[in-house]
């Protein structure tokens, strides 16, 4: 930041789901080590409902406005009606969930505050996660530049765009068939069983036409100008993709990640997120852990990914068969969570194989896979879990089950060459709809990614590969690093230029008086 400019003013305003949330106070932290002051607008309950057990609050974040113990950040909260929401006392919220009328209206109910919070602090530029479309609206309104904070990398967005263009998938005979996803440089294969619901169902128009010129522009108004989208990945990652993004010119795409690893995140991590303090049991196994380095497998399916009670059974086998050491991670709210008996039986496959350690609830996943222990991680291809694999350099067993994590899955498998899928067939948030991955094909993955074969062999050089490429972008110089500079500057140039602005107005004001 230039020498006597006055520091930049980011505003944040994360989606209240860990995987929105998490990866925005890591932009967050990115801006304050670049100079920036950033405030981060947490959404808080206002009712003593579901605001303990969504996982909005997995993200660490301070408890009390202003705070600044949190890697440097600063907190506001708004009252968020999580009741109103549909989101009921003690529920983890299914991802579907957030999607629904009641949910969407408690999320807009927060859009006036948010205003007068623009109004009394006036910052320099509107950081909002794309789901949340008033931000850039009200952004727009006050002639607030603003950005949005994609979820996802840019292979995803390529491929979504081009499957809601041309519906490839409306060409074949049977949801199970494999469509070619055309116009891509890679050949991906997709069935229309799984694609995310919001491009085979009838979406909500309006909200939709919202999203889209929030992107634009912010629809507002007031001159405010969209700066574009923030995207967790790095251009050597998915060059081809990224580079479509930009062609297509419409946003610019400012390619900063992966953003877990950076400095400013670990700081973060370390001063604010109490959940991993919290659950010290998994980095304490793994620090005991004798085997070689890199021979453990970590499994882990996001805040949301739930299987069944015979799924888990399933997978449990499959880790007996494979015979590798892991650390498996269970979501708080599984089915039957809270039935000793079938805990019991899971344990006692683990204990039968002798080799891993179950973790019920909140593992810091981050730190985990970043452990000389863990060489392979399975995971459900969230894309913040796909960036964090791909940074600590592990090989992936590909395992998606909802939202764009089929999309993903290919990027892992047949773009970057890290994956090796169990053969997930079904797209549902409902576990039960999902259909059974049988304990051989996940014992069969697993292998493929932590064997001693040269396939396996050549899978995990690779994701060494990719993470020494993701260390480069982000260190000095390097591509991620280059972007989040420009992007500062180019917000200090709309804030110099506004202040510039003003003074030749003033001074025009004073000439006629
Ligand atoms: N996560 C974690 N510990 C857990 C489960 C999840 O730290 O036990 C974090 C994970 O590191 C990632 C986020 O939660 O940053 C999940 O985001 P992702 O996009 O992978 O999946 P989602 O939860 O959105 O489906």
């Amino acid at each position: 930041m230039a020498a006597n400019a006055a520091p930049l003013h980011v505003f944040f305003l994360p989606f209240p789901a860990a995987g929105h949330s998490i990866p925005m106070l890591n932009v967050a932290a990115l801006f304050t080590s670049r100079g920036a002051t950033s405030t981060v607008v947490l959404l808080r309950a206002n009712d003593d409902s579901a605001d303990s057990t969504s996982n909005s609050n997995r993200c660490g974040g301070g408890d009390n406005d202003d705070n600044d113990d949190n890697g440097g950040l600063r907190f506001l909260s708004l009252p968020f009606s999580y009741a109103a929401a549909g989101i009921a006392e003690g529920e983890v919220p299914l991802p579907s969930a957030y999607a629904t009328p009641e949910f969407e209206a408690a999320l807009d109910a927060v859009g006036e505050p948010f205003l007068e919070l623009l109004k009394a602090h006036r910052p320099d530029c509107v950081v909002a996660d794309l789901q949340i479309p008033f931000a850039a609206e009200h952004a727009a309104a006050l002639a607030i530049p603003h950005l949005t904070l994609q979820v996802t990398c840019a292979f995803s967005l390529i491929v979504m765009g081009i499957i809601n263009h041309a519906k490839p998938h409306l060409g074949v005979a049977s949801p199970s068939e494999p469509f070619v996803v055309p116009g891509l440089p890679h050949r991906i294969e997709l069935t229309p069983a799984q694609l995310p619901s919001h491009l085979t169902a009838p979406v909500a128009a309006e909200r939709n036409r919202r999203i889209l010129a929030a992107q634009r522009g912010g629809g507002g108004g007031g001159g405010g100008c969209s700066l574009g989208m923030i995207l967790n990945t790095f251009r050597a990652l998915e060059p081809a993709y990224v580079d479509m993004l930009r062609r297509a010119g419409r946003f610019s795409a400012w390619c900063v990640g992966p953003i877990s690893s950076s400095a400013a995140a670990r700081r973060r991590r370390r001063n604010g997120d109490r959940s991993a303090a919290a659950d010290g049991e998994c980095l304490r196994w793994l620090d005991r852990y004798e085997g070689p380095p890199g021979s453990v497998l970590f499994l882990c399916f996001g805040s949301q990914g739930r299987f069944t009670r015979a799924q888990r059974r399933e997978l449990a086998r499959g880790l007996a068969i494979a015979s590798v050491p892991f650390v498996w991670v269970v979501n708080k709210g599984e089915e039957d969570d809270d039935d000793e008996e079938e805990e019991e039986e899971e344990e006692r496959i683990v204990r039968v194989s002798g080799l891993g350690l179950v973790v019920r609830g909140w593992a810091p996943q981050v730190e985990a896979l970043a452990h000389p222990a863990v060489g392979g991680f399975a995971t459900h291809c969230g894309w913040n879990s796909c960036a964090e694999g791909i940074a600590a350099g592990a090989a992936m067993v590909t395992w998606p089950l909802y939202a764009e994590q089929f999309v993903n899955e290919r990027l892992l498998v047949d773009v970057v060459g890290t994956g090796a899928p169990v053969g997930a067939r079904v797209w549902s948030d409902r576990a039960e709809e999902r259909g059974l991955v049988a304990a051989e094909a996940v014992a069969a993955a697993i292998s493929r990614v932590m064997g001693d074969g040269a396939e396996a062999e050549g899978r995990r050089r690779r994701a060494r590969e990719i993470a020494e490429e993701a260390r480069r972008a982000v260190a000095e110089g390097g591509t991620a690093s280059d972007d989040m500079a420009w992007l500062v500057a180019e917000i200090l140039r709309i804030k110099e230029e506004k202040k510039k602005k003003m003074e030749e107005e003033e001074e025009e004001e004073e000439e006629k008086m």
